[in-house]
């Protein structure tokens, strides 16, 4: 059972709910649940506000952190689905087990969330390309200065309504290709969603902003040779009629639920998919005989974001004319309609969150 306390003052009404953007808004609720040294609680609901810390907090220092991100969609017949969130409670496992963070069931993982979105579904907006984002997270909370794993932990989730990722909603974005920096490398935590990983990427991200990119597509660590993907997207690349994305075994490569969703559709509109090492070399040379069709990153944030300039040193590649693939906005329309129950979910993905209910405001 997890354990309920309502709030007696609802954010709802702070929210912009014609201009939600990403991440700016939050429920009225969190789940919360501590591990003590020897077993996770249950975890209990309770509003969402400011929580007391010490300045010793070990996370703070040394960043023993991790978290998801996952959304609920408001359904066509007005009831509201999860999208695979057992992929994300495994992911999380995977990544506290690389974080030294003691593993959390993943039956009450998507328990957790599950609650927890029906306790707050009147903040899951239903306008299109709207969903209300979850973002799970655990981090060790024990006060120490001194680098070991902390003894004891929390485990949060929160929820956001979000419209879509990108300020210019499908619109093709630039990337840079960094041949300076990196993100992750072959035995480092890539393949962990925790926040060292983000840290790395700020730096190089600021530098290509101000340059007009807007985001980083990172080389490999090792030889900067090879390409692993986006700050916080997967990156596909549509060439001939493969659909090529590099492979997760590397280690440095973070397993998108995306990433996966559309190597299982690739079929569905005719692409072969593919999981092998592309090297920079050979997109510049697919760029110039003319068989790179469409690039694009996947992530659960944006689903599927085109690329309409890649940028390696000095040089711009312009895709597909700068505009949407044809590809991407199939894949990004059969994803959705997945989502919304628009397509059938002939794959089992949709998780209902709740049938058609009345919410009150
Ligand atoms: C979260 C994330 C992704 C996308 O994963 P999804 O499960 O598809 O949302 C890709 N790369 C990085 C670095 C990420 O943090």
């Amino acid at each position: 059972m997890i354990q309920k306390s309502f709030t007696t003052k609802s954010r709802y009404g702070l929210v912009d709910w014609d201009n939600l953007g990403f991440g700016r808004y939050f429920s009225d609720h969190m789940y919360v649940s501590s591990f003590d040294g020897t077993s996770w609680d249950n975890g209990e609901i309770k509003p969402y506000g400011p929580m007391a810390i010490e300045p010793a907090m070990c996370t703070l220092h040394y960043g023993q952190t991790i978290f998801e991100g996952l959304k609920a969609y408001a359904t066509v017949d007005g009831g509201a689905n999860l999208f695979r969130p057992d992929m994300n409670a495994k992911r999380l496992v995977n990544s506290a087990e690389r974080l030294c963070i003691p593993p959390f069931d993943q039956d009450l993982f998507v328990d957790a969330v599950r609650e927890l979105v029906r306790v707050d579904k009147k903040f899951i907006p239903k306008g299109e390309g709207q969903s209300l984002y979850i973002r799970p997270f655990i981090f060790g909370d024990g006060n120490f200065l001194g680098v070991h794993s902390s003894n004891t932990f929390k485990h949060i989730i929160i929820t956001s309504p979000v419209g879509s990722y990108y300020a210019e909603g499908l619109n093709p974005v630039k990337i840079k290709i960094s041949d300076e920096y990196v993100r992750a490398v072959r035995g480092g935590l890539g393949m962990a969603k925790t926040a060292a990983n983000y840290a790395a990427s700020l730096y190089g991200t600021e530098q290509a902003r101000k340059e007009g990119y807007a985001q980083v597509l990172w080389l490999d660590g090792v030889n900067l040779e090879f390409i692993d993907e986006v700050g916080a997207m997967n990156i596909m690349f549509i060439i001939g009629d493969e659909l090529i994305t590099p492979p997760l075994s590397q280690g440095s490569i973070l397993p998108g639920v995306t990433r996966d969703t559309i190597l299982k559709l690739a079929p569905e509109i005719g692409l072969k998919p593919v999981e092998r090492r592309l090297g920079i070399e050979e997109v510049l040379e697919a760029q110039s005989n003319g068989t790179l069709r469409e690039v694009f990153g996947s992530g659960t944030a944006a689903v599927v974001s085109p690329v309409g300039v890649l940028h390696y040193k000095g040089r711009d590649m312009v895709i597909n004319d700068g505009n949407i693939g044809e590809n991407t906005q199939q894949f990004y329309d059969l994803i959705t309609g997945i989502y919304t129950g628009k397509v059938e979910d002939k794959w089992g993905w949709t998780i209902p969150v709740f049938e058609n209910e009345t919410v009150t405001v």
